[in-house]
């Protein structure tokens, strides 16, 4: 919200039309049981919220976390109204949500609440209404499942009612490492604002889940040098960098990334003051706070995350002169690719992964120039710039489409 304001105080919006972009446009709150492996029956608490419909249906994510909560749903739920209209994608923006721990879950578990959840929801849902994706907790097949869910209810296949399905179910090639692969470019094009060479540059990254694994990997490929990554129970650093492969490969088979071979552990919030030149949060928000970020030492922050820089924080990095690259810009690249799955599951014409990098690669890059020119000519954070142009989108959309009635 706060930063919603501080781009509404800039474009000097209306009150009425602040008030209304401020609020969500639909809520839906479900509690609903489901049947434990062991005879017993719990009851979750799982959230949707729309929260607009200005540019198009509604897209976002679902997530699976223990911390799960409305007021997390709502800002989520924004922030991807505003990456959408950042990215000049035909969406508005929402979230879901279901307050669980999935790796308490086994799998059997996992896919009864997954279908619970998605048939409490399903009126909001939709291929034209409200198309999920993966978020925390989440990956392929819990959207796989909400997709089988969906369909059933119809009577025939829907598969552009999620993205980030398998691509044996119309899912797009080049999805899953979608946004690792938008952080990769947009640490290239902010390396080159600040005159850090690409190749080299250290880089720090706290989670390995979907979005910290990929970039991780996809900037190695680039000769980018990994000196650590973390996840939630510890990461490892390596000034002389480490090989995302190699790092992965032992978290599948120690079920830890500590103990990696010839790395130091380095717990979650202590790899934010690394020495880099890179620092990607790529876990959860509320990470790098008016507390710790006096001792960032990074060249550049890119989020990776959504929200993982307080107010409070953005101020002092701010006054530190250490650009922040914004979650809405900088993760965009999930959202994008989802946007190009919707499209081939409604033509039924996919595309090759060539062709989906390619465009990836040429939306990213007039992005993030558009958003680092206007914050050069108007002095302001690349966060600023990028929500300014965002709200601006959104506030002329609905201007041009009225006040119904
Ligand atoms: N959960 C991702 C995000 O926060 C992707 C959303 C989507 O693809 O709809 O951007």
């Amino acid at each position: 919200m706060r930063q919603f304001e501080a781009a509404a105080d800039h474009l000097a919006l209306k009150r009425g039309i602040r008030e209304y972009l401020a609020a969500p446009n639909r809520e839906l709150v479900v509690h609903f049981p489901v049947a434990m492996d062991d005879g017993t029956i719990r009851l979750f608490t799982g959230y949707r919220v729309h929260h607009s419909t200005v540019l198009g249906p509604t897209k976002g994510g679902i997530r699976y976390s223990p911390e799960v909560r409305l007021n997390e749903v709502r800002a989520l739920a924004m922030w991807m109204t505003w990456k959408s209209a950042l990215m000049h994608l035909p969406f508005g923006g929402a979230k879901g949500g279901v307050a669980c721990d999935p790796r308490q879950l086994s799998r059997d578990e996992l896919q009864r609440l997954t279908r619970r959840y998605a048939s409490e929801v399903s009126p909001l849902m939709g291929p034209k209404s409200d198309i999920p994706a993966p978020d925390v907790g989440t990956n392929a097949q819990v959207m796989a499942w909400i997709m089988d869910t969906y369909s059933m209810h119809r009577g025939y296949s829907v598969s552009s009612v999620v993205t980030g399905k398998p691509i044996v179910i119309g899912g797009s090639v080049g999805r899953s490492d979608a946004t690792g692969r938008g952080i990769m470019i947009i640490t290239r094009e902010a390396a080159r604002l600040r005159s850090i060479p690409f190749a080299g540059s250290r880089v720090a990254i706290q989670g390995f889940g979907n979005v910290g694994e990929a970039a991780a990997r996809l900037l190695h490929e680039q000769g980018c040098k990994i000196v650590a990554v973390s996840d939630i129970d510890g990461g490892v650093y390596n000034p002389d960098g480490l090989d995302p492969r190699a790092v992965l490969q032992h978290l599948r088979t120690a079920r830890t990334l500590t103990g990696y071979p010839g790395a130091q552990p380095v717990s979650p919030a202590k790899l934010l003051e690394l020495p880099c030149d890179v620092l990607i949060p790529a876990a959860i928000e509320g990470q790098i706070t008016g507390e710790n970020a006096g001792r960032i030492q990074a060249g550049i922050v890119v989020e990776g995350a959504n929200g993982p820089t307080t107010p409070e924080a953005d101020a002092i990095l701010a006054d530190r002169g250490i650009p922040v690259v914004p979650d809405i810009l900088a993760n965009a690249g999930g959202v994008t690719v989802s946007y190009f799955e919707w499209v081939q599951d409604l033509q039924s014409y996919f595309w090759t992964e060539q062709e989906i990098n390619a465009h990836l690669e040429r939306l990213m890059v007039s992005t993030f120039a558009r958003v680092a020119a206007l914050a050069q000519e108007r002095r302001m954070t690349l966060r600023t710039a990028a929500l300014i142009v965002a709200v601006q989108r959104v506030a002329d959309a609905l201007m041009t489409r009225g006040i119904y009635p």
